[in-house]
C-alpha cells in the first residue's frame, strides 16, 4: 500500500493561473465597462478596415474610369480634328470652345511637334510655358501615336493622369485629369470615419448595458448551493463544475474540521476528567494518605499526556497550514531550506529513545546505507524531520512485543534520493487498516494506544511532515511479523 503524501486538493493548473490573472485585470471594472470596451475595440477595428477597403476599392474604380474617360475623349477629339483637318487658330478656337463646354474638369493641351505648347485651357498665356518636348507623354505619343501616363504630385497630394494622341499634322493633343491619391481619399473619408467611430461608441454604450444585463441575469440565476442544477448558459458550465467541486470540497473540509474538533475535545476531556476527579478527592480530604501519592502520580501522568497531545495538535496545525497552497514555511517562520543530515537525525532519535526502548524490552538499532561517500541529506526543516522520525520510532517501540526489535535504516541513493525505513517486529497493522492509520485519532487498538500514552496524531504528523517535504510514505507488513514504514524523499 502506498500513501501519496501530496495533497489531493486541487492544485491550480497553469491554465487556471492564467484565467485568474485575466480576471484580476478586470477585477475593478464593471461588466458593462468590459463589454463596452470589447464592443468598442471590435466595432472601431471593423469600421476602420471597412473604410480602408472602401477607399482602396473606390480609388481603383475611379482611377480606371478616369483613364478610360480621358482616353475616349482624346480619341474622339483627335478623329474629329484629323477628319476636319483643323489647324492653326481654327484648331485653338475649337479646343477653347470645347474646353469651356466641358466645364473645366478636363485639362486640354495642344503641343506642336517641336514641343511648343500652342494651347492649354488652364493657362492664359501659353507662351510663358516651357517646351514640352521632353515630357514622356509627348515623346511616347510622337513615337507610338498615343500614350498614357500618371504622375503624382507631392504638394497637391494628387495624381495627374495624361492621355496623349498624335494628330494628323504630328502635333500632340494631350488630355489630363486629376485623381485624388489614396491618402487624399482617406483624408476625405475622415469625416465619415469619425461618424462611424462615434456610432461605434454609442452602440457600445447601449449594447454593453444590454449585454451586462443579460450576463448578470444569467449569473444571478446560479444557485450556489446547487450550481449544476442552475438554469445557466452552457458557456458557464466549466465554471459551475468548478464551483460544484469547490462546494463539495469545502463541505468535506468543514465536516472534517467538525469531526476533528469533536475528537480533540473528547481526547482532552478524558485526562481532564481524571485529573479533576483525583484533585477533587484530595482537596476534599477524603483520600487516604497512602493513596495521595498514587493519585498525584496519576494527575501528573494525565497532565503529561495532555501536554504532549496539545504539542501534537499545535505541530499538526502548523503542518496543515504549510500544506496549503497559499502558505509557505517562510510565512510561518519555518525554514524549509536547511540541509538536513538524515544520518545524524536518526542517530539522535535512536540515542534519545534508547531508554524508552529498554523500558519496553525492545532493542532499538540504527543503520546507514550510503551510496558512495556522500552523506545522506535532504533539504527541509530539521525539527519537522526529527519529529517525523521520532514518531515512527516511538510507534515501532510502543506497538512491539517483549524482546522485539525496532530498526531505523537511512538509505541514500546515487541520484540523491533518500529513504527512511522504520521496521519493527511488533504487533503489526492489519492490511485493510494500513491506509487509515494516517487519519487523525485513528487507532487500531484504542486501549493500547491510550495505555502507552499515544495521542492518535503521531502518524498524521508523519504524513504531513512527509507532504511538506514532497516525500511519499509506504506501509508494509514485516516478515514474519511487524510493520515497515518507509518515507521516500525524491532526488532534488
Ligand atoms: P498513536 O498515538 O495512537 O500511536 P499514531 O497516529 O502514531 O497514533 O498511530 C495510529 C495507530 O496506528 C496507532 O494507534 C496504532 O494502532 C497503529 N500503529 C502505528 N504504528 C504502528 C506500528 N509500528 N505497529 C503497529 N501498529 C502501529
Amino acid at each position: 500500500m502506498v500513501v501519496t503524501a501530496v495533497s489531493d486538493e486541487e492544485k491550480p493548473s497553469p491554465e487556471n493561473g492564467k484565467r485568474t490573472k485575466r480576471l484580476r485585470l478586470f477585477a475593478h471594472h464593471s461588466l458593462a465597462h468590459n463589454a463596452a470596451a470589447a464592443i468598442m475595440v471590435a466595432t472601431t477595428a471593423v469600421a476602420l478596415v471597412c473604410v480602408a477597403a472602401f477607399a482602396a476599392a473606390s480609388y481603383a474604380v475611379l482611377d480606371s474610369r478616369a483613364s478610360d474617360g480621358i482616353a475616349d475623349e482624346s480619341h474622339r477629339f483627335a478623329s474629329y480634328i484629323d477628319e476636319a483637318k483643323l489647324d492653326g487658330d481654327d484648331l485653338v478656337d475649337f479646343l477653347d470652345e470645347q474646353a469651356t463646354l466641358m466645364g473645366g474638369d478636363m485639362r486640354i493641351t495642344l503641343i506642336s511637334n517641336d514641343g511648343t505648347v500652342l494651347f492649354d485651357n488652364d493657362v492664359a498665356d501659353v507662351s510663358m510655358l516651357e517646351s514640352h518636348a521632353g515630357r514622356p507623354e509627348f515623346v511616347q505619343a510622337e513615337i507610338d501615336g498615343e500614350s498614357s501616363a500618371g504622375r503624382y504630385s507631392e504638394t497637391l497630394q494628387e495624381v495627374t493622369l495624361y492621355h496623349s494622341v498624335r494628330l494628323y499634322n504630328d502635333d500632340v493633343l494631350r488630355f489630363a485629369t486629376t485623381q485624388s491619391s489614396v491618402w487624399g481619399m482617406m483624408l476625405h473619408m475622415l469625416g465619415p470615419c469619425a461618424v462611424v467611430v462615434v456610432l461605434a461608441l454609442v452602440s457600445a454604450a447601449v449594447g454593453s448595458r444590454f449585454l451586462a444585463q443579460v450576463i448578470s441575469a444569467d449569473l444571478m440565476r446560479i444557485d450556489l448551493d446547487r450550481p449544476l442544477e442552475s438554469d445557466a448558459p452552457v458557456e458557464l458550465s466549466p465554471l459551475l463544475t468548478r464551483l460544484d467541486a469547490q462546494r463539495k470540497r469545502l463541505e468535506a473540509q468543514a465536516s472534517e474540521r467538525r469531526q476533528y474538533t469533536a475528537n480533540v475535545s473528547h481526547e482532552l476531556k478524558t485526562p481532564l476528567t481524571v485529573i479533576s476527579g483525583y484533585a477533587e478527592i484530595i482537596a476534599a480530604g477524603i483520600a487516604k494518605d497512602e493513596d495521595v501519592k498514587s493519585f498525584a502520580h496519576t494527575i501528573h501522568s494525565e497532565s503529561q499526556r495532555m501536554r504532549s497531545m496539545v504539542d501534537d495538535i499545535i505541530s499538526l496545525s502548523k503542518l496543515d497550514d504549510m500544506g496549503k497552497d497559499s502558505t509557505s514555511g517562510d510565512d510561518l517562520g519555518v525554514d524549509m531550506n536547511q540541509v538536513v543530515s538524515l544520518e545524524s537525525l536518526a542517530n539522535d532519535v535512536c540515542g534519545r529513545l534508547r531508554p524508552y526502548a529498554e523500558d519496553h524490552a525492545v532493542s532499538l538499532s540504527c543503520e546507514i546505507e550510503r551510496s558512495g561517500n556522500e552523506p545522506v541529506v535532504v533539504r527541509g526543516n530539521a525539527q519537522i524531520l526529527g519529529e517525523m522520525v521520532r514518531n515512527l520510532a516511538e510507534n515501532a517501540i510502543r506497538y512491539n512485543v517483549e524482546g522485539g526489535r525496532a530498526h531505523v535504516a537511512i538509505i541514500g541513493a546515487a541520484d540523491g534520493s533518500a529513504v527512511v525505513r522504520m521496521s519493527d517486529t511488533g504487533i503489526g497493522i492489519p492490511p485493510e487498516l494500513r491506509e487509515r492509520v494516517f487519519e487523525r485519532f485513528f487507532r487500531v487498538d484504542e486501549s493500547r494506544s491510550k495505555e502507552t500514552g499515544g495521542s492518535g496524531l503521531g502518524l498524521a504528523i508523519v504524513k504531513h511532515a512527509a507532504q511538506v517535504h514532497g516525500a511519499k510514505i509506504s506501509v508494509m507488513g514485516n516478515e514474519p511479523q511487524g510493520t515497515i514504514i518507509e518515507v521516500h524523499f525524491p532526488a532534488k
